[in-house]
């Protein structure tokens, strides 16, 4: 008999729980605006998942400019900056979101906020979601670099948790993030929100989180009875 329970679930943050990749196009946009440019939508869509540096090199680079360590990090602190004044105007819940969480916390399995998003907004943001929501919390600059689609996130997760990853299910909304929970080694509930996904290993696409039924995760994981 196979534990109806997974050993956690891993969320995702922006696009997943809360609504703030809609936060992040301004933020992005107003800084191609203030750099005299325009951000295309192919690159929008390129960095949803990503982290500061990956997704400001990326920036520059539609935007024609330098991208040199000194340009990325002049655009993170302007990003950053004006993301910190929208997150503070408070982060919507994404659909089903908020019950998919309590409900997760109500059986007693452990969580974990998994995101490429950095410390300082991650904690913003946790003034919506609540601190008491997570056992651990994983942020863009707390894994030494090896951000989504790397698997570095979510094994740092599993061992702040003591679990196996691979009895873990986790909870994403872009290409990327499900890209490092499938390395990982993690069985991925996967609700678009901003980019289509695709069918492929280790995953169950739904189109919302009202569609999750916290009880039956356990029955996703590779050797669950039926
Ligand atoms: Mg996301």
């Amino acid at each position: 008999m196979t534990d109806a329970r997974p050993a956690a679930v891993l969320f995702d943050m922006d696009g997943t729980l809360v609504d703030s990749e809609k936060l992040w196009t301004i933020s992005l946009s107003d800084y191609a605006t203030h750099r005299g440019g325009e951000l295309s939508i192919a690159t929008r869509e390129a960095m949803v998942g990503s982290n500061m540096s990956t997704s400001m090199r990326m920036l520059l680079a539609d935007l024609d400019l330098v991208a040199d360590a000194g340009a990325v990090a002049e655009a993170a602190d302007w990003v950053e900056a004006r993301s910190t004044e929208l997150f503070r105007q408070g982060l919507p819940w994404r659909p089903g979101a908020r019950e998919a969480l309590a409900g997760v916390r109500s059986l007693g399995i452990p969580a974990a906020l998994v995101t490429s998003t950095i410390r300082s907004l991650a904690e913003i943001a946790l003034d919506t979601l609540g601190r008491d929501s997570f056992d651990v919390t994983v942020c863009g600059d707390e894994v030494d670099g090896r951000n989504k689609p790397d698997p570095e996130p979510y094994l740092r997760a599993a061992r702040l948790l003591d679990v196996d990853p691979r009895r873990c299910v986790a909870v994403e909304d872009s290409p990327t993030g499900v890209a490092a929970a499938v390395a990982a080694g993690c069985t991925v509930v996967a609700v678009p929100c901003e980019v289509p996904l695709e069918p492929g290993e280790r995953r169950v696409l739904l189109e919302s989180l009202d569609e999750l039924d916290v009880r039956s995760l356990g029955s996703l994981l590779p050797g669950a009875l039926a």
